[in-house]
């Protein structure tokens, strides 16, 4: 997610490296790296230039505060303009009404169906019931598909097989609803190749029947521009209270993400990056643009982990490493639990600087598999006696035992110390914005 953007601007902003004044020459270099890098990115060439622009006038004639350093000053500048161009910040939906109703639509193939189920076990892990509807009469598969997604996380499914009629479907829900003590109805309505009239008719006498809380259009990221155009034209026909974007996992680009907001005038209210059920995302502009400035987001962070964390052993471990005695019993814990928290890669992304030393080759699944079978090759005494590995002769015995090189059961234990720090500071700054933490 954003990777290339990542890269493209961090290298930008290198420019200014030991620096200690903004010129016209430094600040020219990395502006025309940044726009290149947003073009890269896939972002609109009119959008591009008036960025610039306005990073440009923000910054030229800005004395450098003694606290920053140019590089900390335009960081906080793109990060300031990021945030705006992303919709400057979340916005909740409204689930005020018992039963609240969620429309869902957008083209087929675009992850609506998935995004819904994502939905509705988000809104489990926060204390709502809700109940997932399918009114796609055109495909009996999509109802199908909705309920073996939804079995798996244990959600009702409601849906009349034989009626043709979606008015009466979305009746009969809501009695459901009622009677099984529901509170919120999340439609997956039908979507088509590309938008037509009958398509758009349907969903707008869903829309008048209904009166959703909120109407949720689904897109695309790999899709780009196209997908923007689609929002636009469905912007036009339905008044909107959101955009979903799907599959941020397969584009490293992210255009879709960054201007989609500014150009239909709707909030991005998630974001999805994975197949799994766990892969969803409440958008926060500024959480995202801390990672697309490589500041990571430790507050998404937290959150995620706070999900799966059993909290009194959570709680267990903050007081060890606050006593370092944090062992390796309570990291293969954390790592069984982050392993089930989704999309590891994206995981990674979010803790400030991990993603450069964590992995031994890249690959985080793979990462995660060798440190287990280290710390299963480990005794009982040695697991919870982390400091017993200053003798070699233990490290090369854990070699033989799980088939890791001696210098990659070095690099491990350089890692279990760094990890170690990198909870408590994930500990620290729990609640707080990253940016501002590293800024000021
Ligand atoms: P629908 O036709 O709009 O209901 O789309 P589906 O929900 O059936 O999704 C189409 C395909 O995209 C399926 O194979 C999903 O597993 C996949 N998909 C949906 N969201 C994501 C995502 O965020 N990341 C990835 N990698 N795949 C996704």
């Amino acid at each position: 997610m954003f990777e290339h953007l990542k890269n493209k601007i961090s290298e930008a902003l290198h420019v200014f490296k030991g620096d200690s004044k903004i010129t016209e020459i430094n600040i020219a270099s990395s502006l025309k790296k940044i726009g290149n890098a947003l073009i890269d990115a896939d972002v609109n060439y009119k959008i591009v230039r008036n960025f610039i622009h306005k990073i440009q006038e923000k910054s030229i004639g800005k004395k450098v505060l003694t606290s920053l350093n140019p590089k900390q000053l335009i960081t906080k500048i793109v990060y300031d303009e990021l945030v705006l161009l992303m919709g400057k910040k979340n916005v909740e939906m409204d689930l005020s009404k018992n039963p609240s109703i969620i429309l869902i639509c957008g083209l087929q193939g675009s992850g609506k169906t998935s995004f819904s189920s994502k939905l509705a076990f988000f809104l489990t892990k926060k204390n709502k019931f809700p109940l997932l509807v399918s009114v796609d009469i055109h495909r009996p598969a999509a109802v199908d598909q909705l309920k073996l997604i939804a079995k798996k996380v244990n959600i009702p499914v409601f849906s009349l097989e034989k009626s043709k009629n979606v008015i009466e479907i979305i009746d009969q829900s809501i009695l459901y609803a009622f009677k099984n003590k529901r509170n919120i109805i999340i439609i997956d309505t039908a979507g088509r190749l590309a938008i037509d009239q009958i398509m758009m008719e349907e969903i707008q006498r869903i829309n008048q029947h209904s009166k959703p809380n909120e109407i949720l259009f689904v897109v695309d990221s790999m899709t780009g521009q196209d997908a923007i155009n689609t929002a636009q034209s469905f912007s036009k026909k339905l008044n909107l209270d959101g955009i979903v974007i799907t599959k941020l996992d397969g584009d490293n680009r992210g255009g879709v993400a960054i201007t989609i907001s500014s150009i239909v005038k709707k909030p991005i209210k998630f974001i999805s990056n994975g197949e799994k059920i766990e892969d969803l995302e409440v958008f926060h502009p500024d959480r995202i643009a801390n990672r697309i400035l490589g500041m990571g987001d430790i507050v998404s962070l937290v959150e995620k982990v706070q999900e799966q964390f059993d909290e009194k052993r959570t709680r267990k471990i903050y007081q060890k490493i606050s006593k370092n005695s944090f062992d390796f019993n309570d990291l293969l814990y954390q790592i069984q639990k982050i392993k089930k928290i989704g999309n590891i890669k994206n995981i990674i992304s979010m803790i400030p600087g991990i993603d450069k030393y964590f992995s031994f080759d890249g690959d985080h699944k793979n990462s995660f598999k060798k440190i287990e079978s280290i710390i299963y090759s480990m005794t009982p005494y040695e697991r919870i006696h982390p400091k017993v590995f200053s003798d070699v002769k233990r490290k090369k015995r854990i070699s033989k035992g799980s088939g890791i090189t001696l210098s990659h059961i070095d690099l491990f234990m350089k890692q279990f110390y760094d990890m170690s720090k990198i909870v408590k500071k994930i500990h620290a700054h729990s609640g707080k914005e990253t940016i501002k933490n590293l800024l000021y």
